[in-house]
């Protein structure tokens, strides 16, 4: 298992890792790795490997059997390699501030309405929440969005901290997705936003909402009976 930098540090825009091994020429495994994988609705970080003078441009990153691997785009690496690491910080930086933002708006339509988060997706370009509400209500979604920015611009920080599984399955607010989260973790990761959303989650997010910019509402969906879909993006 490779050691994941991101998850104490998502800042962490470079880094030096060895090759552990390499599935058809390009699905590499490292011994650790600040890349982020497609998961919880964050999409996957972009970058490159550099091996000497040779640049490896790093396409897809996935989870698969809970070890991170790293798609590239070229033959070459072999295990034992030694690499200098580099995510596309702009692209990733953009995903943070959307996946801190995305759990304030989600936090505060929770609090207000006790719908459930049934799904995300994030994006550079637009963002998508989707949740459990009967009475869809169009104004009260845009001013939900109002209230996340007014949220945003309060400066409030964002931590990070771990606790037992069993302790954090008491608090039903705290896991959101529960049905989500891999049922043989035993420490989960709980990122806290001011008072406003305290969730399990692997994802990376910014240290302050001040960092994020404004939402703006795009779109809602009705997506059945009592499943909402909204669209926004950011102003970054
Ligand atoms: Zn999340």
């Amino acid at each position: 298992m490779s050691e994941v930098l991101y998850l104490d540090d998502s800042y962490l825009k470079e880094f030096d890792a060895e090759v552990v091994s390499v599935n058809e020429d390009k699905f590499v495994a490292l011994d650790k790795t600040a890349f982020y994988p497609n998961s919880g609705g964050q999409p996957w970080d972009e970058g490159v490997m550099i091996k000497g003078n040779e640049k490896f441009k790093v396409i897809f990153v996935g989870k698969f059997s809970g070890n991170i691997s790293h798609e590239v785009d070229h033959p070459g690496l072999q295990p034992g390699d030694k690499v200098h690491c580099v995510i596309d910080w702009d692209r990733r930086y953009k995903l943070m501030q959307a996946h801190t933002a995305s759990h304030v708006l989600s936090g505060l339509i929770h609090n207000e309405t006790g719908a459930l988060i049934s799904g995300n997706q994030l994006g550079v370009d637009k963002n998508r929440i989707d949740f459990s509400l009967e009475d869809y209500d169009r104004e009260k979604i845009i001013e939900y969005v109002a209230r996340a920015n007014e949220l945003l611009k309060k400066g409030l920080e964002v931590t990070t901290r771990y606790m037992p599984r069993e302790e954090a399955l008491k608090d039903p607010s705290m896991v959101r997705l529960a049905n989500a989260l891999p049922p043989n973790i035993e420490t989960l990761r709980i990122v806290s936003i001011g008072a406003v959303d305290t969730q399990a989650d692997g994802g990376t997010h910014v240290k302050n909402t001040s960092e994020i910019g404004e939402l703006e509402f795009l779109k809602a969906d009705n997506k059945g009976k009592n499943n909402r879909r909204v669209y926004y993006k950011i102003n970054y």
